[in-house]
């Protein structure tokens, strides 16, 4: 597929950024398991010049609808990989919408931690899960207080599952890995009754591209939203914006209401972010150059800093224990403990390492970092010096 026409407003896309060589595969996967090739493919994105909606122009829908059924990320135990959760919680409680709900419904679930918490919140009779992924799917069906669907969130699937009325939808990390946004909303307004609340939470655009931040450049992400382009497909659906935040790491909780009156939203300044994307790159390669690395974190952001920075981590760690032996495709190195990664350290005596805290959870991995007793440097994946 290749569209230079913004998919939000029609407006032209001019070039925004370039990264080339990108990893296809973005979660490890088991010792077994070997895909074939190519493992690498060269991304850009284009930004509109009305709206700010950044998406690339050219991608492969059968690549990624087979990365989201079978190489999915890894779920984590509970205690692990909780701040983004603990973050959109909290923007519940902030924005008064985790009140009293009759029927709650999380689009891309995992494995229904959240929604599980927010239906005790709300005191919901009903929580409804659509989640394509089958690890997901199994962990939320587990919880016997849920209606799991274990299928993507479309039109055609939201109106066959046949719902009671929904008054609080909601799908965090979801919008920016949708094909046909005209086919999302089709299934929501189906689902959905007047006055309903719909809360979408993805990685601004407004904040990485101020930041000169990669984060949200990947090969899933289809789209990055700035807040501008996002209220404006919402209420191009009939949706508008209420509330919005963008939390520390960097994520957009965007709030909207069926029927609620359309509101204009400033456009954010995206001309910098090729150009510190490059010093940045820079400052990495400089910092790291000739030191024995650590990575703890095997995820999105790991694999990218191997593309970014042209090398693999000596060693490799996670907090999630279910990645724990798992390897990236078309890459070596195996995911170890980090009890084993840190006794490998003292053990091969490594004179002046590096450990790269990899990705966005940096406020919950450091002080694991510190108490499993690193005294070396540690810096995160922009390289700064943490
Ligand atoms: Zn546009």
């Amino acid at each position: 597929m290749t569209s230079k026409v913004c998919p939000i407003c029609s407006g032209a896309g001019r070039p925004l950024l370039s990264l080339p060589r990108q990893p296809i595969y973005q979660h490890p996967v088991a010792p077994d398991v070997s895909v074939p090739g190519p493992h690498s493919v060269d991304l850009a994105w284009v930004a509109c010049s009305d709206c700010f909606h950044a998406w690339q122009p050219d991608f492969d829908p059968e690549v990624l609808a087979q990365i989201y059924r079978s190489f999915y990320y890894t779920p984590a135990p509970d205690g692990i990989a909780v701040q983004f959760r603990e973050e959109f919680l909290a923007a519940m409680d902030k924005f008064g919408l985790a009140g009293p709900r009759r029927v709650l419904l999380e689009v891309g679930a995992s494995g229904g931690d959240v929604i599980a918490e927010l239906k005790v919140r709300t005191g919901a009779t009903r929580a409804y899960v659509f989640e394509p992924n089958t690890e997901n799917a199994v962990l939320a069906q587990a919880r016997t207080e849920l209606n799991v669907i274990e299928d993507f969130f479309t039109s055609k699937t939201a109106v066959a599952a046949n719902l009671e009325q929904v008054d609080f939808i909601y799908a965090r990390h979801v919008i920016e890995h949708i094909f046909e946004f005209d086919d999302f909303f089709a299934g929501v307004n189906a689902v959905t009754g007047p006055g309903a609340d719909l809360v979408l939470e993805t990685p601004s655009l407004d904040f990485h591209a101020s930041e000169g931040s990669l984060a949200p450049f990947h090969v899933e992400h289809i789209h990055v939203f700035a807040l501008r382009s996002l209220a404006r497909l919402a209420a191009r659906h009939g949706w508008g914006l209420t509330h919005s935040e963008v939390t520390g790491p960097g994520n957009l909780i965007a709030c909207f209401k069926k029927g609620a009156p359309v509101k204009e939203v400033a456009a954010p300044a995206l001309d910098l972010l090729q150009r510190k994307v490059a010093e940045q790159r820079e400052r990495l390669i400089s910092t790291l150059a000739g030191r024995k690395l650590v990575f703890w974190g095997a995820g999105s952001a790991g694999v990218g800093l191997v593309s970014l920075i042209g090398r693999e981590p000596d060693l490799w760690t996670d907090g999630n224990p279910n990645k724990v032996g798992k390897h990236f495709v078309g890459l070596a190195r195996e995911i170890v403990s980090p009890d084993s990664a840190f006794r490998e350290v003292a053990a091969r005596a490594y004179s002046n390492p590096m450990l790269v805290i990899a990705s966005s959870f940096v406020d919950e991995i450091l002080p694991r970092v510190r108490s499993l007793g690193w005294t070396g440097e540690v810096c995160d994946c922009a390289g700064r010096l943490l």
